[in-house]
């Protein structure tokens, strides 16, 4: 782990206000007054989000012999979602105030009150959280489809095409990062709970016997990635989610819960789904979905143990962690310390001045360097409220090129989290930056 801290600094309303100010996230559709629940991600938002995608997948897929990326289709047959169990019951409990009308889950209100108005709380119901629209150009009752409302859903439909094309050996899995969409009654807490977000899945396919080991395994395989995208020990806590609070087709679930600003709230889950989802569609489809296991000579349908990862909300933990404030010479320093290898900029080239003679030498440390880092070169302002800007997105390092740079052949390198500078000659610097980002 690279920082090791305590963060009592940090609120909700920081961390929206730099991710706005500094180009991580802004509202969706803002000029249009926003979308409640949908975000937009800007330059270095979606930079932080590439490179925690592309370090899941490495890790998770590329990296294993025994896993299958796969990238399904949102609109899927409704039948999937029929067979899966979502028509019927992928729902959330829903109370409406009678006065103002404005609806809530109801595991958000405590007692009979609106938590807005104070009004009376209606009957509970039950509200399906999938978006509904219609595929072709007849409106009829036929052409429904559904926004998924997981990925997973595209991995199971895909299992016997991995099987014909593949012949995997059992135990293996497939992955998939991609968006899902849910009609939250009560979107909140900035990109926590969003009505658009993205996920990234695993469905692991075992033997019914080895459920609980592959379990273990991957319980601890999702400890292993929140640390090494530095989120500390001390801010996850793991949930056994009891029986009656289940989903319909989990046997064991454990919710891994983040300290949150807005309180312990769910990051990531791993599910035991059981057979449900093949037995399901192998139902619904008609079509065989067992494996054939040639060597031991077993006909099974393969029981399925789920890691999930939803995307924004470990971009949320991981600003939340990162986020630091200290008070250097009177003035509150805001930074970022993102684990060097998340960060969007890798490094900053910072010409003390616009002056021509100094752009001849900072533009080809810039050239030479944006050939291995995500570089950034800023001329403009104060170098202070460079500095200031670079920490405040989580730059690792800013070379700084001054006057005396055109004669000693040498810049200074500053450290985001120290704030310690170091000479450095030019011709030395990509190998001191590389032993740097080992
Ligand atoms: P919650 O109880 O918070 O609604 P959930 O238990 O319904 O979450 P899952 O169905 O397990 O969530 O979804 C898998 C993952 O997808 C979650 O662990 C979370 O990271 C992410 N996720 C789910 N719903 C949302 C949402 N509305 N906005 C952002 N991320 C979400």
């Amino acid at each position: 782990m690279e920082n090791e801290k305590t963060n009592e600094k940090v609120t909700m309303e920081k961390i929206e206000s730099l991710a706005k100010r500094r180009g991580f996230i802004y509202r969706g559709s803002e000029i249009y007054g926003g979308l409640a629940g949908t975000w937009d991600y800007g330059p270095l938002g979606i930079a932080l989000k590439k490179n925690i995608k592309d370090m899941w997948w490495k890790r998770f897929v590329e990296d294993r012999s025994d896993m299958y990326g796969i990238d399904a289709a949102i609109l899927m047959n409704p039948k999937v979602w029929e067979s899966a169990g979502h028509v019927a019951t992928f729902t959330d409990p829903l109370v409406e105030c009678e006065k103002c009308k404005k609806r809530f889950r109801s595991d958000m209100t405590e007692g009979k009150k609106c938590p807005d108005c104070g009004g009376k709380l209606g009957e509970e119901r039950q509200f399906n959280m999938m978006f509904k629209t219609t595929a072709g150009a007849v409106e009829d009752s036929a052409s429904v489809v559904y926004l998924r409302p997981e990925t997973a859903q595209g991995m199971f439909v895909n299992f016997k095409n991995i099987v014909d094309s593949f012949h995997p050996r059992m135990p293996f899995g497939m992955g998939q990062i991609g968006k899902a969409f849910r009609n939250e009654i009560t979107p909140r807490d900035f990109i926590f709970r969003t009505r658009e977000f993205e996920q990234m899945e695993i469905e692991y396919f075992v033997k019914e016997s080895e459920w609980n080991s592959q379990f273990e395994k991957w319980r601890s395989e999702m400890v292993d990635w929140m640390n090494d995208i530095g989120l500390q020990k001390k801010d996850i806590h793991e949930l056994e989610v009891a029986p009656e609070d289940l989903a319909h087709y989990s046997k064991r679930t454990i919710d891994f819960e983040f300290d949150f600003p807005f309180g312990r709230k769910e990051l990531y889950g791993i599910a035991y789904r059981t057979d449900f989802d093949l037995t399901s569609h192998q139902n619904g489809s008609s079509v065989t979905l067992e494996y054939i296991d040639d060597v031991n000579k077993e006909k099974y349908i393969p029981h399925v143990i789920e890691p999930t990862f939803g995307v924004d909300r470990t971009i949320l933990a991981i600003l939340c962690t990162s986020y630091d404030e200290e008070e250097v010479e009177g003035e509150v320093r805001s930074v970022l310390r993102l684990p060097k290898k998340l960060a969007p900029i890798k490094v900053a080239i910072l010409p003390l001045s616009k002056k021509e003679e100094l752009s001849v030498v900072a533009q080809p440390i810039f050239e030479m360097l944006r050939k291995e880092y995500v570089c950034q070169y800023d001329e403009t302002q104060s170098i202070g409220k460079r500095y200031r800007r670079q920490d405040e997105i989580g730059t690792p390092y800013c070379i700084t090129v001054d006057f005396e740079s055109i004669n000693d052949r040498a810049v200074t390198v500053r450290d985001r989290d120290t704030m310690k500078q170091d000479r450095i000659a030019i011709d030395k610097l990509s190998e001191y930056l590389k032993e740097k980002f080992l």
